[in-house]
Order: structure tokens, then sequence, then C-alpha cells
């Protein structure tokens, strides 16, 4: 697309070592980042009269990209497909993670931006689910304002069914899709091609649960792409993510893979509201004895506390809310 001011506007699809590819309705640029953007977005907190804060925040911007995947960006076209990237349209949403440095200061890492949903996976069996990880991972999406789509794969494992219909239950209760599916027996595969059709999706997750096979299963080939770029990135170290890349769903949406993140979206979120990001305690949140100042853990009168009591929460969700509380 054409835009007045003579910059064209794309979509970045894929970022590898500081080279972005950003795509058009028409074909793939490879651009950089322009001089005055980086500018931009390196000083804006900085004090413009400390010379060596200014210095410091050039060496640490190498660690946090200030361009996300999913971004709208303007460029110009340097012919040859390769150009520079000179503004970043606002973001309509974000998810992030926090990248430390080596000098132990927090930044902000947008991951992947211009989402519709969070689709956390995790497999029926074998690596054995953890329960408390997906806790972590809706509590992030709540954070950052985004619906989930659990995604529960290898469900041709169990030899019962019981136990997952339970966890699927108590997670539709409070109000998220759950879908189980299996690449073998081909259960859910319709429902997810749906769900993820003409959305833009991002896959949470461990490495083993299956999202090759599951992907393959959605689009084939789709599944072995991903896991070259999350092979890439092995050895990387915890805050570094040096290729990432959002792939199309013939064209109807696109999936973006986070392999190893798990520390999303709690970066700036304090653990005063980490009960917000719990929709079954929303309801209660003011009404413990100590209103808002209530952390619901060892305080007498606590509504939250009283509801796992009864039933109406779920005392494993509520250890994984006092799970994130200590180390969010
Ligand atoms: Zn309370």
């Amino acid at each position: 697309m054409n835009t007045s001011n003579g910059s064209d506007q794309g979509v970045v699809f894929r970022k590898n070592l500081g080279h972005y590819t950003v795509r058009t309705e028409e074909r793939d640029i490879v651009c950089e980042l322009s001089t005055r953007l980086r500018k931009q977005l390196i000083y804006p907190t900085a004090d413009p009269s400390s010379l060596r804060h200014r210095v410091r925040q050039i060496r640490e911007i190498e660690h946090v990209d200030p361009v996300a995947i999913g971004d709208a960006v303007l460029f110009t076209d340097a012919g040859c497909n390769s150009g520079m990237i000179t503004e970043i349209l606002p973001r309509r949403n974000k998810f992030s993670r926090p990248a430390t440095t080596t000098g132990q200061r927090v930044f902000e890492q947008v991951i992947v931006s211009n989402i519709d949903q969070v689709v956390p996976v995790f497999a029926a069996a074998s690596p054995t689910p953890k329960w408390h990880l997906l806790d972590r991972y809706l509590v992030s999406a709540e954070a950052s304002e985004l619906p989930s789509l659990i995604c529960i794969t290898k469900v041709d494992l169990l030899t019962d069914r019981r136990e997952i219909d339970e966890v699927v239950e108590s997670y539709q209760r409070i109000g998220y899709r759950v879908l189980c599916v299996s690449s073998l027996t081909g259960e859910g595969l319709n429902e997810i091609k749906q769900t993820l059709r003409g959305k833009i999706s991002v896959l949470v997750g461990k490495s083993g649960v299956g999202k090759t096979s599951l992907l393959n299963a959605i689009q084939p080939g789709l599944g072995l792409r991903v896991k070259e770029v999350s092979h890439g990135n092995q050895g990387k170290g915890l805050h570094t993510t040096t290729h990432l890349e959002m792939f199309s769903l013939n064209g109807e949406g696109a999936i973006v893979d986070t392999p190893g993140i798990r520390e999303f979206g709690l970066w700036d979120s304090c653990n005063d509201s980490l009960d917000q990001f719990f929709p079954e305690m929303r309801p209660l949140i003011g009404k413990c004895k100590f209103g808002l100042d209530c952390s619901h853990d060892n305080e007498p009168g606590c509504a939250i506390r009283k509801a796992v009591v009864n039933g109406e929460i779920s005392p494993y969700r509520y250890e994984s809310y006092l799970k994130l509380r200590v180390s969010p």
C-alpha cells in the first residue's frame, strides 16, 4: 500500500538479526531500521543531559528490539526488495516479556503485536501437563487483554478421558474456550482450523507438546517450517530471541510460535492487581474484610479464600495465584 508521504506500508512477518521482512499485498521486502527511528526509540526515557546514560542505552537497545512481529510499519523502498523501516504504526495490542540486560535493567520486549488470540498448547499426556504453567499463560493473556483458546493435544494417548474432562470443564466454567485435539485421529482438527481462520494467533507452550504435528495437520508442511525457526533459537539464552516469524495460514490469518518463552505479560503487572487476571476472582475483588488491600493470602475475612473453601474457586487455580504472587 502506498501512503501519501511516499512510504509504503506493510506488516513485519519475520525478524532475524536486525533484519525485518515486511510483507505487503504484493511482496516481501527485507528492511533495516532507520537511524532516526532507532534514536527516537532509544532516547525517550533518557535524561538528555546525561551523555553516559545515552551511551549506555544505545548498547542496551541491541538486546531490546523496538520492532515486533505483527507491527504495521511504514518503510521506504530502496529497490532490489530491500528497504528501511521509518515508522511503527500504533499497536492495537501487544504481547511482551521482560528483557534483562547485563546491567540488570529490565526493559519491555514486545514479542508480537496486533494479535487476536493467545493459544496455550498443552499435551494431555507425554509430557504430563503442568496446569500451573497454563495459568501463567492465561494470566499473561489477561494482563494483555487478549482472549485465550486452550488447546490440549495428544488426547489419543489417554485411556481414561475423565481426568482431562475434569480439567476441560474447570477452565470452561470460568469462561475459557478449550479444544481437545489429536493429530492422529483427527479429533478437534476442524474446530481448531475454524478458530484460527482469519485471525492472528500466538502459540505458547513448551516443545514436545505436539505443536509440529498439530500445525502439519492444520496445513501440510507448516509444522516443519515453524520447527526450523524454533530450533534456530535454541542455545541463544533466556532473554534473546534472534529469529521470530509469523506464518500465514493459507492467506487466512497467521500464527506465531514462541518457543521457550514463559514470562509473558507480567513484566509490568504488580502483585496488587494479579487477582484481576483471574476471571473467577474478579466478582469478589473488594469484598474482603480488608477490601482492596487484601492479598488473599493470610488475611482474615478474605472473600477469595472463602470461595476456595466453598468450592466456588478451584484450589488449584488459587494455588497458581499464590505462586504467581510470589514470583510473577
Ligand atoms: Zn482477600
